[in-house]
């Protein structure tokens, strides 16, 4: 007797034969498509002013969305821990003042209906990706995912994790690769430029960098953010800062307003040269 056809590993979010690329749809943002998007704001939502003015900043440099951490996974309890739900609120200010969806990541599978009520696209930050009733509560919460991948998975691990965040109905699912860790500690994480073409042949959904935690200094964040568009990524999550120096997180890596600018202007100039735009 014939054995059974096996069942492929990743049969959701494998790029099976003649299966076409996925566009993540995010309001009129559209990952995956000709543009390449940029998503761009501070570390953690730290006030209400200040996150409407790195909003406007983020969106006359041509951002498409804003990124901020109203929950924010911090290596120690005593670091500040982000303004949950009120930071959340802050966001949907910012995202009213300026038009641009946001996204903002969940740590708590408990805190997944609020962020889902509010965000218009949860992340799964890389300390997270391997939570797996947090990846089956994103999946099913009907809201797009942006999931980073962790600083030790390998794309294998990284590929599993996304198959529970579609295994559990959420079709609209973004990765995003963010530096791992290796001998190398130059930088606070080494790009894996490597990663995207790599993921482009094995999977169908988009692919885009933070060169922000690859980098974890400012001054190198742009070089790698053209790189990454150079290799085929689908969008950029950066952080910037209008007082980088006095940033409640990651402040080393913050891009000021004018750095982000021409942030934007470089990785245009590089996605025309690869036949896309930003
Ligand atoms: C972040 O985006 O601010 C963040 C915490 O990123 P990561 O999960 O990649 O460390
Ligand atoms: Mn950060």
């Amino acid at each position: 007797m014939n054995a059974p056809e096996p069942r492929p590993v990743l049969p959701l979010a494998a790029r099976l034969p003649g299966r076409e690329s996925t566009v993540v749809a995010v309001g009129d943002v559209r990952f995956g498509a000709e543009k390449v998007v940029l998503i761009g704001g501070p570390c953690a939502v730290e006030d209400r002013d200040l996150m409407l003015a790195i909003a406007r900043t983020v969106a006359g440099a041509g951002g498409a969305m804003l990124r901020g951490g109203a929950w924010k996974p911090r290596t120690s309890p005593y670091d500040f821990q982000g303004l949950g739900a009120e930071g959340l609120e802050m966001l949907v200010a910012a995202r009213r003042a300026t038009g641009l969806p946001v996204v903002t990541e969940v740590l708590d599978p408990r805190d997944v209906a609020t962020v889902a009520e509010s965000a218009d696209m949860l992340q799964i930050g890389s300390r997270s990706v391997q939570n797996f009733p947090l990846l089956r509560e994103a999946g099913a919460s009907g809201r797009p995912v942006l999931l980073k991948r962790g600083m030790m998975t390998t794309l294998d691990e990284w590929l599993n994790a996304a198959e529970y965040v579609l295994a559990a109905g959420g079709n609209d699912l973004v990765l995003c690769e963010r530096g791992i860790r290796t001998f190398e500690s130059a930088l606070r994480n080494t790009l894996d430029v490597g990663a995207i073409a790599v993921l482009k042949e094995r999977t169908h959904l988009p692919v885009i960098v933070d060169p922000s935690h690859a980098a974890g200094v400012a001054k190198h964040v742009t070089a790698l953010a053209r790189a990454a568009v150079a290799a085929g990524a689908d969008g950029l999550l950066v952080e910037t800062h209008t007082d980088s120096a006095a940033a409640l997180s990651d402040a080393a890596q913050a891009l000021s307003p004018e750095a982000f600018a021409a942030l934007a202007d470089e990785c245009r100039a590089v996605a025309r040269a690869v036949g896309r735009d930003l």
